[in-house]
């Protein structure tokens, strides 16, 4: 194959078309702006960042710190822009968006292996090997080509996600394991609330403030997954007779039902996630964090994501890809950024790498690579594979999705630390042992 297509040039594309053309492939790469916009873009530059500037955490310590500097190792070109471009933002990654965008939109333009064509792809090519990476408002025409290529029920196009919190900061000291009725596996966490408990976690409720709705996302509330807050607005008994009903649950070291009880279901195989059933929400970041805590058993807890509810066309990667980025039916087509799953402007742009180093092993007659589940950068693309499909949802890089250490350290700044040492051993060790092509 003389070449490779690229769909996209937003962060995931970029990269992958980068990663290629880096190593002597030659890259057509697809952009449909600024000749049709997606309802978020304003730019016609590559890589525009549609919301905040952020990259957010710079340290190792943090997960997307760790995810930044494993990407730098591996020759990024965002991490590269982003670096050249940062502004000042504490203990984050900010960069001035229009330099950024137009160094990344420059080094492609410039670059002897890569052909810029500036149009909407309808359909998917039938032949060649293929990287999608159209994003979260993938144009209507392709996005239901992807479906009828993936199959019904892989590709989502509204995400109405629940929080997710990590084990480690749940109290078990008062939530307790059980499933409703005592039938099956006691799967889910389960959180009790006395009447007042119940009571004032309901007001607090109500009156929470709501994140802003963009106009392209008006109208879009499925009566199947009401926001928690909506559902609550109904009525003070609406919840404990919907998501919060108490029926069948009954703590065992204690006995006693309770008034109302939140369940939280396991989020990955490892059970170091949990979601919290029936959650989804439009409540601003913040809000989640202050109200959700009044649900005993999290009072502490750490979210590695919010609740959102947004438009955002990904596929149900659990089923149809693998972790190397290629899609199960057909091996020729690769997937890359938000619609694999992965949530946020660097998990995105990471998938890009991995898929774009991937397609070139494949082209050099090579095994394609998952990284070791050490490294964020394998923990992500791992997860991806190894999720439940039954309730798939985007996912932010996060600690959770690596191993834990093997030894017990309390000190979370530490844990941290030596995670992420860890991790960029495995990824030095991994790119010394395998053809990465540079
Ligand atoms: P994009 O960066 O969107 O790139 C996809 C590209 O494909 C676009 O340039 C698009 O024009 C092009 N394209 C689409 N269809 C076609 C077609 N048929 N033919 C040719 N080209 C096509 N993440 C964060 O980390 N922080 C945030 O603040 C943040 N805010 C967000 C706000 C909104 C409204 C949305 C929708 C998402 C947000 N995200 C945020 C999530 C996500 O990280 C970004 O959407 C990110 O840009 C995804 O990268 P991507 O490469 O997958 O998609």
């Amino acid at each position: 194959q003389k070449s490779i297509t690229v769909i996209g040039a937003g962060l995931a594309g970029s990269e992958a078309a980068w990663q290629l053309a880096e190593r002597g492939v030659q890259v057509e790469l697809f952009e449909m702006r600024p000749t049709k916009m997606p309802p978020a873009h304003q730019t016609g530059g590559f890589a525009e960042l549609v919301c905040s500037n952020s990259l957010r955490g710079a340290a190792i310590e943090n997960a997307v710190g760790l995810l930044k500097e494993e990407m730098r190792r591996l020759g990024s070109l965002i991490m590269s822009a982003a670096d050249h471009n940062a502004v000042p933002a504490g203990g984050a990654l900010a960069v001035d968006r229009e330099l950024f965008s137009s160094e990344v939109t420059k080094r492609l333009e410039q670059h002897p292996n890569v052909s810029i064509h500036r149009r909407e792809v309808h359909k998917l090519p039938l032949t060649g090997i293929t990287i999608v990476a159209s994003g979260p408002l993938t144009s209507d025409d392709l996005a239901e080509d992807i479906l009828r290529t993936t199959g019904e029920n892989a590709l989502s196009f509204y995400d109405a996600a629940a929080p997710i919190v990590t084990l480690e900061s749940i109290d078990l000291e008062k939530a307790f394991y059980a499933s409703r009725y005592d039938k099956g596996e006691a799967d889910y966490l389960n959180c009790p609330m006395s009447k007042e408990e119940y009571e004032s976690f309901y007001q607090a409720l109500v009156e929470a403030e709501m994140s802003e709705v963009k106009g392209f996302e008006q109208g879009k509330v499925f009566e199947g997954c009401l926001p928690i807050e909506v559902m609550a607005k109904r009525g003070p008994q609406t919840l404990t007779f919907g998501p919060l009903k108490p029926v069948g649950l009954v703590d065992k070291r204690t006995g006693k039902r309770s008034y109302a009880v939140v369940q939280l279901r396991k989020e990955n195989q490892a059970g170091t996630l949990f979601n919290l059933v029936g959650f989804q929400t439009h409540l601003k970041w913040g809000e989640q964090k202050r109200v959700f805590a009044l649900i005993p058993g999290l009072e502490k807890a750490e979210f590695v994501r919010y609740g959102v509810m947004h438009r955002n066309t990904f596929l149900n990667a659990p089923k149809v890809l693998k972790a190397d980025f290629s899609l199960r039916l057909n091996p020729e087509l690769f997937f890359a950024g938000q619609m694999t799953g992965v949530e946020g402007y660097v998990e995105s742009a990471a998938s890009g790498l991995l898929a774009g180093l991937n397609v070139w092993r494949r082209l050099n007659g090579m095994e394609t690579l998952v990284f070791p589940p050490e490294t964020a950068i394998g923990g992500l693309a791992r997860h991806l594979e190894g999720s439940p499909s039954q309730s798939f949802q985007p996912m932010n890089i996060n600690f959770g999705l690596l191993p834990p250490l093997s030894q017990r350290i309390r000190d979370k700044r530490e844990k941290n630390t030596r995670i992420a040492e860890r991790a960029l051993a495995a990824i030095e060790e991994f790119c010394l042992r395998e053809d990465m092509g540079r």
